[in-house]
């Protein structure tokens, strides 16, 4: 079953959150070099130390077409996999809920591909791997393909190529270099650090922008520019490319999607005089 729907507008746009957990993730793994003292003030761990992460995907509909982003954990992780993770597989059942038909999808966009953020990308049926959305394009940056299909012992972990692959191969998948737009109103933008090549979905819509900044701020409670995860390949990146972010969307009052925050996924970040930085949810 999908839990409740949050929906906001941006412009001409309107925005559904679409979940396909909540998951869980280690929460030390979550906060890197941050001592648990200091996160447990944020973060409620389970007995396993774990914490509850959301799995947020955003539908976009712009009036012209229907945009999704990221596609969540999918049903394709093996059996052991996805009981550590408490998978859930609601993506389809959100979307449903959010009166939206897989068909119906014009446009999948991922900030990177790890599995936790394309797994719905492709589903199993009749034991083969099919496009989940079958009029989609789909559109992911070409440096990530290339880097899972190196799989490193690093991180070889995150990346399951039936998420990617049968898209690319049958050229239902774009492979962007970099910076691009997507669609009026619709672009993407490198922000690296957690991956070399992650990049930010930037929406805008009668001078209101939002954006979906994925893995470089994961949730509300890591907005300080140290709080950096464990998983990111280049924390120092992270730091300076968190600076870059901040300084347009604070000012400029950018909505931001958060997609691992499984209880703000969506919220406006303001700096106080002391520097301190807050969330403040729509
Ligand atoms: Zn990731």
């Amino acid at each position: 079953m999908a839990t409740a729907l949050k929906r906001t507008t941006l412009g001409d746009f309107e925005l559904t959150i679409c979940s396909d957990g909540p998951y869980f993730l280690d929460a030390g793994s979550m906060f890197g070099v941050v001592p648990k003292t200091l996160w447990e003030k944020r973060i409620q761990a389970n007995e396993r130390n774990q914490m509850t992460c959301g799995e947020n995907s955003v539908l976009v509909r712009t009036g012209d077409k229907n945009i999704l982003i990221e596609t969540g954990i999918g049903n394709k992780l093996p059996e052991k996999l996805d009981r550590i993770y408490d998978a859930k597989h609601l993506l389809l059942d959100s979307l449903h809920a959010a009166g939206v038909a897989p068909e119906e999808i014009d446009i999948v966009i991922n900030s990177h591909l790890h599995f936790d953020h394309c797994g719905w990308n492709t589903m199993l049926r009749d034991g083969k791997v099919v496009p989940t959305f079958p009029n989609a394009k789909y559109y992911a940056q070409r440096g990530e393909v290339e880097h899972g299909h190196l799989q490193l012992e690093r991180d070889r972990i995150s990346y399951i190529s039936e998420n990617y692959d049968p898209l690319v191969a049958s050229g239902q998948m774009t492979l962007l270099d970099g910076n691009a737009q997507i669609a009026p109103g619709i672009s993407v933008e490198l922000f690296p650090g957690h991956t070399a090549q992650m990049q930010a979905i930037v929406l805008e819509s009668q001078g209101k922008k939002a954006c979906y900044i994925s893995d470089l701020i994961p949730t509300t409670a890591h907005l300080d520019i140290t709080w950096v995860m464990a998983y990111d390949l280049d924390p120092l990146t992270t730091i300076e490319q968190r600076k870059r972010f901040y300084a347009r969307a604070i000012p400029e009052k950018w909505l931001v999607l958060f997609t691992h925050d499984h209880d703000t996924p969506m919220a406006y970040v303001e700096k106080d005089e002391k520097g301190k930085l807050t969330a403040v949810p729509v």
